[in-house]
């Protein structure tokens, strides 16, 4: 590649696939790139994926997208954050918010770093993170993060969506822009002598030449893993899931939904609870080693009250968690599963495909389309899928649960990166911690806040019974001042989808 491309093909229409036409696009119809996107009914696509990080509001902002347009249409709602409840035994920290941190917190949110600092030194603090953000005292009012008046206030916030409705979404859009859409199955990828990709074939579309070939195939990975040859490197030995179930379970009542993801602890994993405008998303992310299918299934309905023999729709999915180390190798870039997955908790993915397809078009647009950024790319790619890793890795090292071996195991699994073994050392030694942080987060997506809320949330201190956590008083009137400030999460939802 030395020249702006003529034509990019994307094969796969999933989130990803769908994502990434959206953004090559916007970003270069006008130098007159040539963007089609090819997916097969017959194979279909993963199906889940309903939780984002505030990252995918910038997605729609750069677009040029208001939520009007889209979320009634993916029947989506506010996230402010993810509540983890069952995580940790500890008194007092049985359940703890990882919020959506954003300006409006400053004034609380150092307070909250000084008193966490001086309980891991054994002192008597109020360390628990939820007193101290926006968004966690929105979520526990079921109120949206828009606010009334003071637009400029902004906070960051992301969403909750059904996948398959904004895949729906976000490929009519892409149409709309002029991404040529084309229903057919590959069944070759073709390599021309220097091991690039020259061209695609298809079932009824026949031979389809492109320059630049985007994999978004899923986990297969059929153009990278398939064609190239890159390998998926396993990160089974840190992080333990490796399977799935979801369930759909009824919204009952629109009044109270939720503005939160809740990934509570179950016995061999953990399940999320994600609220859309007409029902949840349910699902149990497991470990293969520990339980079956059938018993993971029995177990997520007995969460959800449902009886065991109800018959109810369930999907279930398997993966080895990785990730490649060339998401752009020769004339492909890998986007979404191909390029790897960890596990849902912490909703990244998404995130991750959103990096990876801005990080592309800037490396080339920096090198008039050459090659020169790969390496670099590569790398950066790598320490943001690594830094996401650790983050999810440090969920399951630091949780306190006794009741089945699965949570000893996690917890004392010794195979852990250095950075995250310093992280939680320095936390749990009193060192200055921003020192820590600094020397050990580089490119790591989770910064400061991120990391005090889950090493707090879990308490994650020396001495943690001694203390009481009492709520203070405050906090009350803060919940009032809040509920005349924001609108709730239902008027909100009925707001944007033009109902009121
Ligand atoms: C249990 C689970 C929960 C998850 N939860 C979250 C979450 O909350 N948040 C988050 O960010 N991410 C989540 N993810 C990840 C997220 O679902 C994916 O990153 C996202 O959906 C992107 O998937 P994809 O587009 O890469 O693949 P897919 O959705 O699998 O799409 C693959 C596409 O490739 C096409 N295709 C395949 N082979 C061919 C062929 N031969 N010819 C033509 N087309 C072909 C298929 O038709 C399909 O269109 C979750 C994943 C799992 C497994």
């Amino acid at each position: 590649m030395n020249a702006a491309p003529n034509h990019i093909l994307i094969v796969g229409g999933g989130t990803a696939g769908w994502m990434a036409a959206n953004l090559f696009a916007h970003q270069w119809k006008s130098k007159g790139i040539k963007v089609s996107l090819i997916e097969s009914d017959v194979i279909g696509t993963v199906g889940v994926g309903e939780g984002s990080t505030p990252f995918l509001k910038d997605f729609f902002e750069k677009l040029g997208i208001p939520e009007s347009q889209w979320m009634k249409e993916a029947n989506a709602t506010y996230k402010c954050g993810i509540s983890f409840p069952g995580w940790s035994t500890h008194t007092g920290f049985d359940s703890y918010i990882h919020p959506f941190y954003s300006t409006v917190d400053s004034p609380d949110v150092p307070i909250f770093f000084e008193q966490a600092d001086i309980r891991r030194r054994s002192q008597q603090a109020q360390a628990h993170p939820d007193h101290y953000f926006v968004t966690s005292k929105l979520i526990k009012n079921s109120l949206s993060p828009i606010l009334k008046q003071d637009k400029k206030n902004k906070l960051d916030y992301g969403y909750h969506f059904d996948a398959e409705l904004l895949g729906r979404f976000l490929a009519k859009n892409a149409v709309a822009i002029g991404v040529a859409h084309i229903k057919d199955k590959v069944t070759s990828i073709n390599l021309n002598p220097a091991g690039n990709i020259e061209s695609v074939t298809t079932v009824d579309s026949g031979v389809i030449n492109a320059d630049i070939f985007i994999d978004c195939s899923g986990f297969r990975g059929m153009l990278i893993q398939g064609a190239l040859g890159e390998k998926l490197i396993s990160y089974e030995c840190y992080l333990p899931n490796d399977s799935a179930v979801a369930i759909q379970t009824p919204l009952e009542d629109m009044q109270e939904i939720p503005s939160e993801t809740v990934s509570a602890a179950l016995k061999y994993g953990w399940a999320w609870k994600i609220p859309l405008m007409n029902r949840f998303g349910n699902g149990y992310v497991y470990s293969s080693k520990y339980i079956t299918p059938e018993q993971a299934e029995a177990e997520l309905k007995q969460h959800l009250g449902i009886s065991k023999d109800d018959k109810v729709k369930s999907l279930h999915l398997k993966w080895t968690p990785g990730r490649i180390s060339n998401h752009w190798k020769k004339n492909c870039l890998a986007l979404g599963l191909s390029q790897g997955f960890l596990e849902p908790l912490e909703a990244p993915m998404l995130n991750i495909i959103q990096q990876t397809c801005e990080s592309f078009i800037a490396c080339l647009e920096a090198s008039n389309f050459s090659d020169h950024y790969m390496p670099a790319f590569n790398t950066s790619i790598n320490q943001l899928i690594d830094g996401t890793r650790d983050y999810l890795q440090g969920h399951y090292k630091l949780n306190s649960r006794t009741d089945t071996q699965y949570w000893i195991d996690v917890r004392e699994n010794q195979i852990i990166s250095n950075e995250l073994s310093e992280i939680l050392k320095g936390w749990y030694d009193g060192r200055d911690f921003n020192q820590v942080l600094r020397e050990n987060l580089k490119a790591n997506p989770y910064q400061k806040t991120s990391w005090y809320c889950m090493l707090a949330g879990l308490g994650y201190f020396k001495s943690f019974d001694q203390i009481s956590d009492e709520l203070p008083e405050s906090d009350l009137k803060e919940n009032l001042k809040l509920e005349a400030q924001f609108y709730t999460h239902a008027e909100q939802l009925r707001r944007v989808s033009g109902l009121g």
